[in-house]
Protein backbone atom coordinates (compact mmCIF):
# COMPACT_ATOMS: atom_id res chain seq x y z
CA UNK A 1 0.00 0.00 0.00
CA UNK A 2 1.76 2.83 -1.39
CA UNK A 3 0.24 6.42 -1.69
CA UNK A 4 1.41 9.94 -2.63
CA UNK A 5 3.54 12.03 -0.57
CA UNK A 6 1.81 14.02 2.22
CA UNK A 7 2.30 17.80 2.64
CA UNK A 8 3.19 18.35 6.72
CA UNK A 9 2.81 21.76 7.78
CA UNK A 10 4.80 22.19 10.72
CA UNK A 11 4.26 25.44 12.67
CA UNK A 12 4.92 26.62 16.54
CA UNK A 13 6.14 29.26 18.50
CA UNK A 14 9.78 30.28 17.77
CA UNK A 15 12.08 28.62 20.31
CA UNK A 16 9.93 25.20 20.44
CA UNK A 17 12.58 23.70 18.69
CA UNK A 18 10.89 22.47 15.62
CA UNK A 19 14.49 22.96 13.34
CA UNK A 20 16.04 20.22 15.46
CA UNK A 21 13.20 18.36 15.21
CA UNK A 22 12.71 18.32 12.11
CA UNK A 23 16.35 17.81 11.41
CA UNK A 24 16.12 14.39 13.19
CA UNK A 25 13.14 13.51 11.68
CA UNK A 26 14.81 13.38 8.51
CA UNK A 27 18.16 11.50 9.38
CA UNK A 28 15.93 8.67 10.81
CA UNK A 29 13.52 7.90 8.65
CA UNK A 30 13.58 7.41 5.06
CA UNK A 31 11.01 9.14 2.96
CA UNK A 32 10.75 12.61 3.93
CA UNK A 33 11.63 15.61 2.22
CA UNK A 34 12.43 19.26 4.04
CA UNK A 35 11.76 22.02 1.81
CA UNK A 36 13.86 24.97 2.34
CA UNK A 37 12.56 28.54 2.54
CA UNK A 38 13.44 31.66 1.02
CA UNK A 39 13.82 34.81 3.61
CA UNK A 40 14.85 37.95 3.94
CA UNK A 41 15.77 37.62 7.63
CA UNK A 42 20.00 37.63 7.75
CA UNK A 43 21.58 34.38 8.51
CA UNK A 44 22.71 33.62 12.29
CA UNK A 45 26.08 32.30 13.14
CA UNK A 46 26.66 29.03 11.77
CA UNK A 47 23.54 29.53 9.26
CA UNK A 48 24.58 28.59 5.80
CA UNK A 49 23.34 30.14 2.64
CA UNK A 50 21.07 27.08 0.59
CA UNK A 51 20.87 24.88 4.07
CA UNK A 52 18.90 26.49 6.92
CA UNK A 53 17.43 29.29 4.13
CA UNK A 54 18.01 30.74 1.01
CA UNK A 55 19.09 34.60 2.19
CA UNK A 56 17.44 37.03 -0.18
CA UNK A 57 17.63 40.75 -0.51
CA UNK A 58 13.85 42.29 -0.42
CA UNK A 59 14.20 42.93 -3.94
CA UNK A 60 15.47 39.10 -4.93
CA UNK A 61 12.14 38.15 -2.84
CA UNK A 62 9.67 40.40 -4.44
CA UNK A 63 11.01 39.19 -7.77
CA UNK A 64 9.89 35.64 -6.70
CA UNK A 65 6.55 36.59 -5.70
CA UNK A 66 5.86 38.29 -8.79
CA UNK A 67 7.28 35.60 -11.00
CA UNK A 68 5.24 32.88 -8.65
CA UNK A 69 7.68 30.87 -7.65
CA UNK A 70 6.84 30.73 -3.96
CA UNK A 71 3.59 28.44 -2.98
CA UNK A 72 3.00 30.94 -0.38
CA UNK A 73 4.93 33.76 1.44
CA UNK A 74 4.40 35.30 4.73
CA UNK A 75 6.13 38.71 6.93
CA UNK A 76 7.23 37.57 10.20
CA UNK A 77 8.90 40.02 12.91
CA UNK A 78 9.09 42.49 9.64
CA UNK A 79 11.05 39.70 7.35
CA UNK A 80 9.90 38.08 4.41
CA UNK A 81 9.93 34.17 4.52
CA UNK A 82 8.64 31.94 1.76
CA UNK A 83 8.30 28.25 0.04
CA UNK A 84 9.96 27.90 -3.11
CA UNK A 85 7.59 26.02 -5.13
CA UNK A 86 9.77 23.64 -7.60
CA UNK A 87 11.35 21.81 -4.36
CA UNK A 88 7.12 20.69 -3.10
CA UNK A 89 5.78 19.99 -6.26
CA UNK A 90 8.96 17.58 -7.32
CA UNK A 91 9.22 15.83 -4.36
CA UNK A 92 5.28 15.30 -3.83
CA UNK A 93 5.45 13.77 -7.18
CA UNK A 94 8.34 11.29 -6.24
CA UNK A 95 6.19 9.92 -3.48
CA UNK A 96 7.99 11.35 -0.59
CA UNK A 97 6.37 13.36 2.15
CA UNK A 98 7.72 17.30 2.14
CA UNK A 99 8.03 19.36 5.86
CA UNK A 100 7.36 22.92 5.07
CA UNK A 101 8.52 24.08 8.71
CA UNK A 102 6.25 27.60 8.30
CA UNK A 103 4.50 29.84 10.67
CA UNK A 104 0.39 30.16 10.55
CA UNK A 105 -0.37 32.60 8.09
CA UNK A 106 1.95 30.36 5.58
CA UNK A 107 -0.04 27.72 7.17
CA UNK A 108 -3.30 28.14 6.48
CA UNK A 109 -2.41 29.56 2.86
CA UNK A 110 -0.95 26.26 2.35
CA UNK A 111 -4.19 24.66 3.42
CA UNK A 112 -6.47 26.99 1.22
CA UNK A 113 -4.11 25.61 -2.00
CA UNK A 114 -3.51 21.97 -0.39
CA UNK A 115 -6.65 20.62 1.16
CA UNK A 116 -5.01 16.97 2.24
CA UNK A 117 -2.12 19.04 3.83
CA UNK A 118 -1.24 17.48 7.36
CA UNK A 119 -1.52 20.43 9.88
CA UNK A 120 0.78 19.76 13.14
CA UNK A 121 1.89 21.95 15.44
CA UNK A 122 4.73 21.54 17.59
CA UNK A 123 4.70 22.99 21.47
CA UNK A 124 7.13 23.84 24.18
CA UNK A 125 6.52 22.51 27.62
CA UNK A 126 5.80 25.88 29.23
CA UNK A 127 5.92 29.79 28.19
CA UNK A 128 8.59 29.22 31.31
CA UNK A 129 10.99 27.18 29.09
CA UNK A 130 9.94 28.91 25.93
CA UNK A 131 11.47 31.69 26.86
CA UNK A 132 14.57 30.14 28.28
CA UNK A 133 15.39 28.53 24.80
CA UNK A 134 15.13 31.58 23.22
CA UNK A 135 17.24 33.38 25.43
CA UNK A 136 19.83 29.66 25.76
CA UNK A 137 20.45 30.34 21.29
CA UNK A 138 22.50 33.15 22.84
CA UNK A 139 22.43 34.94 18.92
CA UNK A 140 18.57 36.67 19.25
CA UNK A 141 18.89 40.43 21.32
CA UNK A 142 16.41 41.06 24.10
CA UNK A 143 13.90 43.43 21.61
CA UNK A 144 14.21 40.11 19.22
CA UNK A 145 13.26 37.69 22.27
CA UNK A 146 10.19 39.72 23.38
CA UNK A 147 8.73 40.51 19.86
CA UNK A 148 9.04 36.83 19.30
CA UNK A 149 7.25 35.90 22.58
CA UNK A 150 4.48 38.46 21.51
CA UNK A 151 4.56 36.65 18.44
CA UNK A 152 3.79 33.84 20.05
CA UNK A 153 0.52 34.79 22.29
CA UNK A 154 -0.96 35.31 18.64
CA UNK A 155 -0.03 32.15 17.34
CA UNK A 156 -1.39 30.90 20.38
CA UNK A 157 -4.97 31.98 18.93
CA UNK A 158 -4.96 29.79 15.90
CA UNK A 159 -3.79 26.04 17.32
CA UNK A 160 -7.17 24.64 16.78
CA UNK A 161 -6.38 24.62 13.15
CA UNK A 162 -4.10 22.54 12.94
CA UNK A 163 -4.99 18.80 13.23
CA UNK A 164 -2.31 17.39 15.99
CA UNK A 165 -0.50 19.17 18.49
CA UNK A 166 3.08 18.05 19.67
CA UNK A 167 4.87 19.11 22.88
CA UNK A 168 8.69 19.03 22.37
CA UNK A 169 9.73 18.00 25.81
CA UNK A 170 12.35 14.66 24.89
CA UNK A 171 13.58 15.49 21.87
CA UNK A 172 13.29 11.61 20.98
CA UNK A 173 10.01 11.24 22.05
CA UNK A 174 8.95 13.47 19.74
CA UNK A 175 10.33 13.12 16.69
CA UNK A 176 8.42 8.98 17.39
CA UNK A 177 5.28 10.86 17.98
CA UNK A 178 5.54 13.19 14.81
CA UNK A 179 6.62 10.38 12.78
CA UNK A 180 3.72 7.89 14.16
CA UNK A 181 1.19 10.68 13.18
CA UNK A 182 2.37 10.79 9.63
CA UNK A 183 2.41 7.01 9.57
CA UNK A 184 -1.51 6.99 10.25
CA UNK A 185 -2.22 10.13 8.05
CA UNK A 186 -1.15 7.44 5.01
CA UNK A 187 -3.30 4.69 6.71
CA UNK A 188 -6.77 6.68 6.02
CA UNK A 189 -9.08 6.02 3.25
CA UNK A 190 -8.71 8.86 1.85
CA UNK A 191 -5.44 8.80 0.75
CA UNK A 192 -5.58 5.32 -0.07
CA UNK A 193 -8.74 5.44 -2.60
CA UNK A 194 -6.71 3.66 -5.29
CA UNK A 195 -5.57 0.84 -3.14
CA UNK A 196 -9.68 0.55 -1.97
CA UNK A 197 -10.91 0.51 -6.02
CA UNK A 198 -8.22 -2.11 -7.02
CA UNK A 199 -9.42 -4.57 -4.13
CA UNK A 200 -13.10 -4.16 -4.59
CA UNK A 201 -12.19 -4.76 -8.39
CA UNK A 202 -10.21 -8.28 -7.21
CA UNK A 203 -13.03 -8.89 -4.91
CA UNK A 204 -15.77 -8.71 -7.48
CA UNK A 205 -13.30 -11.08 -9.87
CA UNK A 206 -12.57 -8.14 -12.64
P1 LIG B 1 13.23 31.96 12.11
O1 LIG B 1 13.58 33.38 11.82
O2 LIG B 1 13.19 31.67 13.60
O3 LIG B 1 14.08 30.98 11.37
O4 LIG B 1 11.75 31.73 11.58
C1 LIG B 1 10.71 32.56 11.99
C2 LIG B 1 9.37 31.95 11.64
O5 LIG B 1 9.21 31.89 10.23
C3 LIG B 1 9.21 30.52 12.15
O6 LIG B 1 7.92 30.40 12.76
C4 LIG B 1 9.30 29.69 10.90
O7 LIG B 1 8.54 28.50 11.01
C5 LIG B 1 8.68 30.63 9.88
N1 LIG B 1 9.02 30.31 8.50
C6 LIG B 1 10.19 29.78 8.04
N2 LIG B 1 10.12 29.59 6.72
C7 LIG B 1 8.89 29.98 6.32
C8 LIG B 1 8.19 30.00 5.06
O8 LIG B 1 8.69 29.60 4.01
N3 LIG B 1 6.93 30.51 5.05
C9 LIG B 1 6.31 30.95 6.18
N4 LIG B 1 5.05 31.39 6.05
N5 LIG B 1 6.92 30.93 7.38
C10 LIG B 1 8.19 30.45 7.46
Amino acid sequence: MKNKGILIVVSGFSGAGKGTLMKRLVEEYDGYALSISATTRAPRPGEEDGREYFFLSEEEFEKRIADRALIEYATYCGNYYGTPRDYVEKELMQGHDVILEIEIQGAHKIKEQYPDALLLFVMPPSAEELHRRLSGRGTETKEVIDQRMRRAVQEAEGIEDYEYIVVNDDLETCVQTLHGIVTAAHHVPERNEEFIEKMRRELRGE
